[in-house]
Formats: C-alpha cells, sequence, structure tokens
C-alpha cells in the first residue's frame, strides 16, 4: 500500500472516530457551495444577479436581497413589485421578507408605493428592533430611511384590473399567473440566507396578507440545516407553518425535495380543499443541495451554481396541468 493511501486511510478513520464528515460529503460540498436556488422562471435572471456576489465570496443574505430586487424592478414580471397585479381595489400592496444565518429577520406587509419592499424588510431587520412592519407604519418607516414613493400600477396591470373587475374571474395561481419569488442561498462560507417578494395573489381582497412577508410560512432559515421558501396559494402555508415545517422535516433528515413533498403531503392531507389551488416548496440544506415538490404540476425552479444556470421542473402530488 501507498504511504499517501495509507495516510489517507489512517486519516479517514481518525476522522471516523472523531465523528468528523466523510471524505465524500467533504467531495459533495465542494461542488454545494456556493448555490443560489429561487422560485419560478423569473429566478433565472433574479439569480444571476446574487450569483455576481456568491461567485466573488460574497455574503448570503446580500446575495438574496439583490437576487430579488431583479423581478422587484422588472415591470414584466407582473406578480412582484414593480407592475405586480394590483388587489381587488386597483392598489398594489407588496409583501416581503428577508432572513440570514444568524435567526435575523425581518418583514413588510401591505406596504404601497415603494418598489423595493425586500431592501425596506432588511432595514426593517437591521435598524429596528421589530421583525416586521406593516401598511402605513411600514410606509413611513420605509421614507426614514431614503426610500422614494412611487406609482407600482402600470397601465398593463391597470388595464388588466379593469377587466377582472368586469368578469370577476379567479386564476388558480400557477404556471401562468406565477406569482412570488422566493430565493435561498448558500455562499462560499458555508452560510444560508433566504428572502420572499410578492404583490401576492391577484386582486386579493384588500388588506389581505398571504405567507410571503411571514417568516415560518413563506420563507425560513436555520443555518445549522437548510431554508425553505414557499410559492402558491399562501393561506394553505400559513396553516400550516410550511416553510418552518420544512426546515424542521430536513432537521429529521429528509432531503430537500423529501422534506418539501412531505410538506405538501402534510397539506393534502389536513386541507380538503387542497386540490383546487397550487402550493410550491423549495428547500436548499447546509450542504448544498436543493429540490422542490409542488401540488400541482407546472411550478418550476430555477438553481445556479458553478456548473451553470438551470431551470428545473417540480414533481407534483397531481398530475394534471392546471
Ligand atoms: N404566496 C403568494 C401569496 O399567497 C402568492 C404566490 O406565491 O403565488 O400571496
Amino acid at each position: 500500500m501507498s504511504t499517501n493511501r495509507r495516510d489517507f486511510l489512517k486519516l479517514s478513520a481518525i476522522a471516523g472516530a472523531l465523528g468528523l464528515v466523510s471524505a465524500k460529503t467533504v467531495a459533495k460540498n465542494k461542488v454545494g457551495k456556493p448555490v443560489v436556488v429561487s422560485t419560478w422562471e423569473h429566478g433565472t435572471p433574479a439569480n444571476e444577479a446574487a450569483w455576481k456576489i456568491l461567485s466573488q465570496n460574497g455574503r448570503a443574505l446580500d446575495a438574496v436581497e439583490a437576487g430579488v430586487r431583479v423581478p422587484e424592478a422588472d415591470p414584466e414580471v407582473r406578480t412582484v413589485g414593480y407592475g405586480g397585479y394590483p388587489d381587488a381595489k386597483g392598489i398594489v400592496t407588496l409583501d416581503a421578507c428577508i432572513m440570514d444565518d444568524n435567526m435575523n429577520c425581518g418583514s413588510v406587509a401591505f406596504l404601497q408605493n415603494i418598489k423595493h419592499p425586500i431592501s425596506v424588510a432588511r432595514k426593517v431587520m437591521e435598524n429596528t428592533p421589530h421583525v416586521m412592519l406593516v401598511g402605513q407604519g411600514a410606509l413611513d418607516f420605509a421614507k426614514t430611511q431614503g426610500f422614494v414613493e412611487e406609482d407600482l400600477l402600470t397601465p398593463e396591470s391597470k388595464a388588466d384590473w379593469q377587466r377582472w373587475l368586469k368578469e370577476r374571474e379567479v386564476k388558480m395561481i400557477n404556471i401562468e399567473n406565477h406569482d412570488t419569488i422566493g430565493m435561498l442561498a448558500l455562499d462560499s462560507a458555508g452560510n444560508l440566507s433566504g428572502a420572499c417578494t410578492t404583490s401576492g395573489a391577484a386582486y386579493k381582497m384588500h388588506g389581505r396578507v398571504g405567507d410571503s412577508p411571514l417568516i415560518g410560512a413563506g420563507l425560513y432559515v436555520d443555518n445549522e440545516i437548510g431554508a425553505a421558501t414557499a410559492t402558491g396559494m399562501g393561506e394553505l402555508m400559513i396553516k400550516t407553518v410550511g416553510c418552518h415545517l420544512v426546515v424542521e422535516l430536513m432537521r429529521q433528515g429528509a432531503s430537500p425535495e423529501q422534506a418539501c413533498k412531505q410538506a405538501v403531503e402534510r397539506i393534502a392531507a389536513k386541507l380538503g380543499d387542497y386540490k383546487a389551488f397550487q402550493v410550491g416548496f423549495l428547500a436548499l440544506n447546509k450542504q448544498g443541495e436543493y429540490g422542490a415538490y409542488c401540488i400541482q404540476s407546472g411550478f418550476n425552479y430555477a438553481v445556479r451554481n458553478q456548473q451553470g444556470a438551470k431551470l428545473i421542473d417540480a414533481d407534483s402530488l397531481l398530475q394534471v396541468p392546471a
């Protein structure tokens, strides 16, 4: 046996005896970080902005904030930030939250006239003793932090809302009506963070707040275990505290995809009307493994790492496209 091989075996035996990670795990970790994942196709350009930071050894927290600001500013993305679908009264109201690797989190809900709610959420996290600000209070706070009010209702979203007023057709949240961006990142230092931002369900009741700004429902990060985010019918995630559930399932040993699947199955078992709705969970663990699962087919997610960018169709509980 060569000296090198003998040394390697000896080191492995010592590492094993000390309960340290195996050589295989180390190799997987190397491939696994940094990495960023996010919900839906609009996650692809968002991931690129995050990747600029992650690939230069930047912090996951900075990456997820920079990443989700891309769809927030894009009027073509009709379900996040500027250009998002309004509520039933024709008013764009935004929900967002952010969470770092130290359990710090910040959130805004029912925020109006501010293009980047995720950055206001980060200011709530960093510059206040609170976790969540809503409505006028969130807007007042945003202005003290230098954010400028602007009209977020584009002519396209206004025209769609006026059409909806006549038809009152409520569309299920799915691929043709896709929503929230939830983004999770693992940086080269091995730390996790997440961000989630949305204009919420199109034509929702005025005052309705979904899962997306609620820590535990629309986003959760535990730097020891992993992170999860969600999209779809927020009420279902709130009732199950879905993203916290996904992280806890990973803590018990589930892979990211298994954890997302078990959370969807929990919704199906507990909530009888689940078949009428879409829910998609996306998870990333501390090793850089990721996975997703949804109720209806049609949910996809974007991944960016050293190997490049890809868009993956999540497996679903129901096979018929919505
Ligand atoms: N979860 C969002 C909400 O309920 C909508 C979505 O992601 O599709 O507001």
